[in-house]
């Protein structure tokens, strides 16, 4: 049986993604500084699934402390989830997102290659498409210019993961390029718990929705789509997390480099997401118009067809599916993990 490192793991993507690798039959190692998750999630993975998850609290950055997981674990591959997120935060710390980014990703690297694995799946954004390509966005195109230092994290980290597998001819490395990952376990067990007020759009309606915050703000309606908000490529997190399995599978058995979109290639606007909201949980979420946000592209969205060509990986999951989920979860658990 193969031994999954996942770094962050106990973030909102890392822990959905520790179900479905323990039930597809790995074992999982999480290891998280917790600076944006809690020990509560893995306990909830435990529940979902009835195994107990290996677990250390480190910072990955700390190259030293980190090396005492890959001493004590026999690892075949890392999934590298740790990275901070907040596209607003990261233009106003900037040194802070390259430090942390960069630096996990170097540490991790300098451990893989110390205690040879050769194996490293990347958390990669289509945020490195960046302003000039066009949609829907395919694997082949160019990275572009990113509008925030949390975007050219990704840029950079894709660009340092590319370069070292150049230089190590068995280092294997999948770039998964995300789109916007939202829902919840269907459990209701386990589900994205942003810390104050959330920047991304599920997390703001569902906290709306259970009365945390009075008003959604729709961030423009007067860009170039079809009702004038941006459409998004939203995929339900367990969908995603099943991709990751997928690339497992995948990278175990191949060598070199790929990238994947992880995507639905269906965009839907705000609006719509809105909409589908009220209708699918039947709860009505006050909003209004405002000023877009500086930074927001009118439109991101993938083409999937290169994950289900080489992966055999497709999404299965509705966005009434996505929002019933997110409601589940956000309507069990009004304060996220806290009692
Ligand atoms: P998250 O914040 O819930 O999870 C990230 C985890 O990494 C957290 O548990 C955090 O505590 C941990 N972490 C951060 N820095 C660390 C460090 N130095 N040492 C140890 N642990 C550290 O975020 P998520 O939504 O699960 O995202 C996971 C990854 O996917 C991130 O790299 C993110 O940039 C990327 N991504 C997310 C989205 C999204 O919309 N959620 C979209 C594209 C890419
Ligand atoms: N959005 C919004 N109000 C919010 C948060 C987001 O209208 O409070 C919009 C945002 O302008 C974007 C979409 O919802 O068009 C998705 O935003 P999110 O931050 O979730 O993802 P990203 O912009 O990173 O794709």
């Amino acid at each position: 049986m193969s031994t999954i490192l996942l770094a962050g793991g106990a973030g909102y993507i890392g822990s959905h993604t520790a179900v479905e690798l323990i039930n597809s039959g790995y074992d999982v190692v999480v290891a998280d500084n917790y600076s944006n998750s809690c020990p509560e999630a893995v306990k909830r993975v435990e529940e979902i699934t009835g195994k107990s998850v290996k677990t250390y609290e480190v910072d990955i950055k700390d190259t030293e402390k980190l090396e005492t997981v890959f001493i004590e674990n026999k690892i075949d591959a890392v999934i590298h989830f740790a990275g901070l997120k907040a596209v607003g935060e990261s233009v106003e710390k900037p040194v802070l997102y390259y430090r942390n980014n960069i630096d996990t990703t170097l540490a991790l690297l300098e451990c893989m290659n110390k205690y040879s694995v050769k194996n490293m799946i990347f958390s990669s954004s289509a945020t490195v498409y960046g302003e000039e390509n066009p949609v829907p966005y395919t694997e082949q195109m160019k990275r572009g210019t990113c509008t925030n230092p949390y975007g050219w994290t990704k840029v950079m980290m894709e660009q340092i993961l590319e370069d070292a597998a150049k230089a190590d001819k068995e280092l294997s490395v999948v770039l998964l390029r995300y789109f916007n990952p939202i829902g919840a376990h269907e459990s209701g067990k386990i589900g994205e718990d942003p810390q104050g007020i959330p920047n991304n759009l599920m997390p703001y309606v569902a906290q709306v929705a259970v009365g945390r915050r009075e008003k959604l703000t729709i961030f423009g309606k007067d860009y170039d789509t079809p009702d004038g908000t941006c459409r998004r490529d939203y995929i339900h997190v367990v969908d995603l997390a099943k991709g990751h399995v997928k690339a497992i599978d995948y990278i175990l058995k191949n060598n070199g480099v790929e990238i994947f979109n992880l995507g639905t290639g269906t965009p839907y606007s705000v609006t719509e997401i809105v909409d589908t909201f009220e209708k699918a949980t039947g709860v009505k979420i006050n909003h209004v118009y405002g000023d877009r946000r500086a930074g927001d592209l009118p439109e991101s969205y993938a083409n999937a067809d290169k994950a289900l060509a080489v992966l055999g990986w497709k999404t299965e999951k509705t966005l009434e599916d996505m929002c019933k989920d997110t409601w589940n979860w956000q309507s069990n658990n009004p304060n996220g993990y806290k009692k």
